[in-house]
């Protein structure tokens, strides 16, 4: 009997593990995949950490978050810059001076620019934006919406910005400096070596099994354990009895190809609406690569439907209201813990992961 099964080798998981395995408990971890790390699983194609499930840049502005995960890997001083590109046009992001010097020739300084988006907000400003497009105008003009805002997002939730709240575009930092950092947080970087590494050296000293799913032996797998530690899809754990969770999903298509700098960058977003994908991650740029080849993966935002990767939740009322109902059935269970981002259904950066892991391990544990 273990102290511990632990179901998925994700972050969560692996954090989780690492913590119980150092206070002396015994663990299993079983993962459906062929490799651990979940989506944060990197693989070395040409010498390049090639991220398999989308890029992914380690940002916090935790600093015992900070600590702790450099306690697995040096990390390097990547800072990420990306590109839009909107047809034959190429602006810096996030929203800020570089961008707005080069959409408007004629704006030098912080208040040409203000000035600038107060003009084409004008007409269309709403003290209270119901929507994703009024929030956007509101936030930096009209212009920049249509060309840098407009069809990304339309892509990216398959949906118009008139059906999408708000909120999502405030994850994104409006600046009059110079300063293209897309994130605001105080530390940042890229693991050097590729994220598998970090998690392989969490599961140091546990017992891990790949290709072995859980839900091919439930019954088993739930009496070998004092504790199980769920970090798959809460719905399916309760065999999608109220119906299943909706998510958005994400196609990559991955190429070698035989010249060393593809595009000078390690994302470009194509924020055009013709442009079929989102972006192009240009994978050796997160590491600072120099090697003769390249690998590039482009990404299509697509429709899920039961059986695909799950990845970006939809965090709306419905959704919300049906993960209530999961969850309620989730905290009557006395020997199960639902942890990590399709545990919770809650979109969790790599931080914000490793925080509920490490205090979930703190109140078991401790
Ligand atoms: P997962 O990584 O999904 O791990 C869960 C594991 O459980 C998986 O390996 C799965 O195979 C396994 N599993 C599920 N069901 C079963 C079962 N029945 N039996 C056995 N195993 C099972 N975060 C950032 O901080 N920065 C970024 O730049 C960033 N970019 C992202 C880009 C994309 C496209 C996506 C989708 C996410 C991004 N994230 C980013 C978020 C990041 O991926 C997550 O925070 C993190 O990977 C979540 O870890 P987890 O362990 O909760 O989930
Ligand atoms: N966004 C946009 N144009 C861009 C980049 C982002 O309009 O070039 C919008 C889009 O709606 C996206 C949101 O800003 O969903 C948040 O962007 P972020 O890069 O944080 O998205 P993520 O992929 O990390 O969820």
């Amino acid at each position: 009997m273990y102290d511990y099964l632990i179901v998925g080798a994700g972050l969560y998981g692996a954090v989780f593990a690492h913590e119980a395995t150092k206070r002396g408990k015994t663990c299993l971890v079983i993962e459906k995949r062929g490799h651990i790390a979940g989506n944060i699983y990197t693989e070395n194609i040409e010498g390049i950490n090639v991220h398999k499930y989308g890029a992914h840049i380690f940002h916090t502005s935790d600093r015992g978050i900070w600590g702790y995960i450099n306690g697995f890997a040096e990390f390097n001083n990547y800072v990420n810059q990306p590109v839009a590109r909107y047809k034959n046009e190429c602006y810096n992001l996030p929203f800020n001076m570089n961008t707005f010097t080069k959409m408007w020739p004629d704006v030098f300084t912080p208040d040409e620019a203000k000035k600038r988006i107060e003009e084409e907000r004008r007409e269309s400003y709403k003290e209270n934006p119901a929507n994703l497009e009024e929030q956007a105008i509101n936030l930096v003009g009209k212009t920049i919406y249509e060309k840098l805002i407009k069809g990304y997002t339309g892509k990216q939730w398959g949906r118009a910005c008139t059906e999408l709240p708000a909120f999502i575009i405030k994850r994104l930092p409006v600046r009059f400096i110079f300063d293209n950092n897309y994130f605001n947080d105080r530390y940042q970087g890229i693991p050097i070596g590729g994220y598998t590494a970090v998690v392989e050296k969490m599961l140091e000293g546990c017992e891990v099994r790949l290709n072995t799913d859980f839900f091919d032996d439930k019954e088993n797998y739930l009496a070998c354990a004092k504790t199980v530690v769920y970090t798959g899809a809460i719905d399916r754990f309760y065999d999608y009895r109220f119906g299943a969770l909706e998510y958005r999903s994400v196609r990559f298509e991955t190429e070698v190809l035989d010249t060393d700098n593809f595009q000078g960058n390690a994302v470009i977003n194509y924020t055009d609406t013709e442009t079929p994908f989102t972006r192009i991650i240009e994978h050796k740029h997160f590491e600072f690569g120099t090697q003769p080849k390249t690998v590039i993966s482009r990404e299509y935002s697509s429709a899920w439907k039961l059986g695909d990767e799950p990845y970006y939740p939809v965090n709306d009322e419905k959704n919300g209201k049906l993960y209530l109902q999961y969850k309620e059935l989730a905290d009557k269970e006395p020997r199960v813990i639902f942890g990590g981002r399709l545990g919770q259904y809650k979109y969790y950066d790599m931080h914000n992961v490793i925080r509920e892991a490490l205090n979930e391990a703190h109140r078991q544990l401790d």
